[in-house]
């Protein structure tokens, strides 16, 4: 085995961020309501500062737009501060055999409920997504002929995933971040978004800028750090809804935007698909266990309040090469998904693990240990294991006869990322549970990124560009290739938008700090712990990914309660330093509204088991096996076919939450392109026009 030096993995471990310069001086003030709150011009504003947004406020700059970003925590969210054995980039594969855009965006929209345009300029925008990084100096892998160097991930048949490691997208923002930095793009850091500015014009609704809390903007005259920024074009880039759940290895104080849009009237999409899978709590290290940490195929056991160990994967699989072969599998089909409880499949792992936990068992993955045979059945060799495992781990050299050894051969800087975390797993055994990971659904946004309402674009995980399902990977990729869009998008149009007049914001500012202005101090009676607590427990508890259909009624009304407390009872908001924290509170219970929304009524609409999401009822057609016979309580209702092609709308009316349905938008395939015709609509332009 090559040894390879400790610099080389602390460099791609413990990744050093850049120092941002102060951002800019405000153009000029407004008093409201006797706060004098100072008001920034730009031709565009990013919200958030992971590699979806960084990415589009590079593009939008190096097209000489004059762009500002406005962020919670410069290096927070997923993309800083999270990973997995190695973060997955998904791109068209460019390497030896090439690839088709077609059959890329067949993958990417698999699952169904994916716009056909999304998906085709996710597979032919990658190319240009990744080049872009890697002219920034970020560090993929390739071999002495330039190839870049690919694996298989979730839901991808031709490997089309590349990696630098467990902190890919946390050196995508470093890169990014770097280059944002090189172009003087002003950063207001410390600065959370809480209303979007909105007017009427003659076209209908539109964007006309931000209103944001400044931690570092509050004085005597700005009592609420309320800061304004205006601009036709806000690209909102706040990551994804991590605090929505209990059972979540997001890291901590990810909020996204989902009600922030909501509020604005703005479309939301495909809310009823998430992403679950096995990782470490949040609470400790969030972290995804799948790729190579399977792979190595280490001991899965549980243990009881008595102490008592449990090889609990005996009582599903049928024999422990079965046993075996599907924990290595869980490598690249780590998320949930119900059809791969049927037939003894990988998913039967988390479903197991879920009993485990549910039972009050503690959970571990124990790498000083192969897995313990099933009853009556051989031990565990690595001579009898399925093929394709087999054949993958002679392929890597791994054929080592510890788990721990074979990690370290396979990917010697998951080790060290744990050691980070001052977890050692050459030594201790490692609690995890079923966590969720990813919101698919988001913003609802056409091919360059812009939302329902003009000049609101969404890029990132907080766009719902995701269909049901997404390859490992698709997530940073969509980032990117949003980030660039909008960029181009909002560029060909910089300059019609400044030179027009802004329409008067005001009124909208006004009415916020007369809410808001009257809440502070006052002892409203929700305690924003308690908030926490129960919206994180009603979402993972009846959304999660084993989910009664039968419970999530009580969980919708539940939740519309709760959004009616808030408005009638008010939350306890101490002091002016919680007031961004509470809104974002506020917003969440909004989101979650919706979340359950979208799913009461895809249940009443006949829908089934998809993504990574079983809904279990006594209805249901399909029952997972285990050893010792049908697993009844976990009893699921199919996927219909016909839900594949329609996508799940809610959007804010009349001050209530609606949901409509609308079919996935569709790209005529056979239509060709030839250069001198289709040259004149890059021209004049003519490619940036919303198609009818
Ligand atoms: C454990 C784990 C492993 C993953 N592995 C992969 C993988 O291998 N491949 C893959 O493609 N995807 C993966 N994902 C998903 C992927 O990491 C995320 O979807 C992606 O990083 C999101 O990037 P983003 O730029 O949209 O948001 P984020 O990186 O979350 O950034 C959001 C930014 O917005 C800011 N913000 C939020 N709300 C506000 C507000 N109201 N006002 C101001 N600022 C705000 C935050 O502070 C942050 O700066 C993983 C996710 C997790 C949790």
């Amino acid at each position: 085995m090559v040894e390879i030096p400790q610099f080389v993995l602390d460099a791609l471990t413990d990744v050093e961020m850049p120092r941002v310069p102060s951002a800019r001086l405000p153009q000029s003030e407004v008093d409201i309501r006797g706060h004098r709150i100072p008001v920034y011009r730009s031709q565009a504003v990013v919200l958030g500062s992971g590699a979806a947004g960084l990415r589009a406020a590079v593009e939008l700059r190096r097209r000489n737009v004059d762009v500002v970003v406005v962020t919670q925590l410069l290096y927070g969210g997923t993309s800083a501060c999270s990973g997995s054995d190695k973060q997955t980039l998904h791109t068209a594969c460019t390497g030896r055999r090439g690839d088709d855009y077609f059959r890329l965006a067949d993958a990417l929209s698999a699952g169904g409920a994916m716009d056909a345009d999304t998906a085709y300029v996710e597979a032919v925008g990658s190319i240009e997504a990744m080049s872009g990084l890697q002219f920034l100096g970020l560090p993929l892998p390739e071999d002495r002929y330039g190839s870049v160097l690919r694996y298989q991930t979730d839901h991808d048949e031709a490997g089309r995933a590349t990696s630098c490691g467990p902190r890919t997208s946390r050196l995508m923002v470093k890169v990014l971040a770097e280059e944002a930095i090189r172009l003087g793009v002003p950063i207001f850091r410390r600065s959370v978004g809480v209303k979007l500015l909105t007017s009427d014009d003659d076209k209908g609704r539109v964007t006309l800028g931000l209103l944001a809390i400044r931690e570092n903007g509050r004085s005597d005259a700005n009592p609420l750090g309320l800061a304004i920024f205006l601009s036709p074009a806000v690209i909102l880039a706040t990551g994804g809804p991590g605090e929505l759940y209990r059972d979540s290895v997001y890291p901590t104080h990810c909020f996204g935007s989902l009600g922030l849009a909501l509020e604005a009237g703005i479309e939301l999409v495909n809310l009823t698909e998430s992403q679950f899978g096995v990782g470490t709590r949040r609470d400790e290290f969030p972290w995804n266990l799948s790729g190579t940490y399977v792979q190595a195929i280490p001991y899965l056991y549980s243990v009881d309040e008595r102490g008592i160990e449990h090889n609990f994967l005996a009582d599903y699989y049928r024999t422990t090469q079965e046993l075996a072969s599907n924990i290595f599998r869980k490598g690249y089909q780590w998320p949930f998904h119900a059809s791969r409880m049927l037939n003894h499949g990988s998913s039967l792992v988390d479903l197991a693990i879920f009993v485990e936990s549910q039972a009050g068992r503690t959970v571990y993955m124990d790498f000083n240990r192969n897995p313990e045979p099933v009853s009556g059945d051989k031990p565990f060799c690595l001579d009898e294991l399925d093929q394709d495992v087999r054949d993958y781990l002679t392929n890597n050299g791994a054929l080592q006869s510890q788990p721990i050894d074979r990690l370290r051969c396979m990917n010697p800087l998951s080790i060290e990322l744990y050691k980070r975390a001052k977890r050692d797993i050459t030594r201790d055994p490692l609690p995890f549970n079923m966590n969720n990971q990813h919101m698919n659904g988001g913003i609802a946004v056409d091919m360059w990124g812009q939302s329902s309402l003009s000049g609101c674009y969404a890029v990132g995980e907080v766009a719902g560009t995701h269909g049901v399902t997404r390859p490992g990977g698709a997530a940073l990729n969509a980032g990117q290739v949003f980030g660039l869009r909008s960029a181009k998008h909002i560029s060909s149009n910089a300059a019609a938008r400044s030179d027009s007049a802004t329409p008067s914001y005001l009124p909208e500012v006004e009415a916020f700090v007369d809410v808001v202005a009257a809440t502070v101090g006052r002892s409203g009676k929700l305690a924003i712990p308690d908030l926490r607590r129960e919206i994180q427990a009603r979402m993972s508890d009846n959304a999660g990914f084993i989910c009664r259909a039968e419970d999530v009624a009580q969980a919708l009304a539940e939740a519309k309660d709760l959004n009616r407390r808030i408005a009638t009872e008010g939350i306890h908001i101490p002091d002016v330093r919680s007031l961004a924290r509470a809104i974002q509170w506020q917003q969440m219970a909004l989101t979650s509204e919706a979340v359950l929304l979208a799913l009461h009524h895809f249940i009443a609409e006949g829908g089934g088991s998809r993504g990574a999401r079983a809904l279990c009822s006594r209805e249901g057609t399909q029952v997972p096996m285990a050893r010792g016979g049908a697993l009844e309580r976990f009893r699921f209702v199919s996927e219909q076919d016909a839900h594949k092609t329609m996508k799940i709308v809610v959007r804010m009316r009349e001050g209530g939450l609606e949901v409509v349905q609308k079919p996935v938008r569709q790209i005529d395939r056979a239509r060709a392109s030839y250069f001198e015709r289709d040259w004149v609509g890059f021209l004049t332009g003519d490619i940036y026009r919303t198609l009818e």
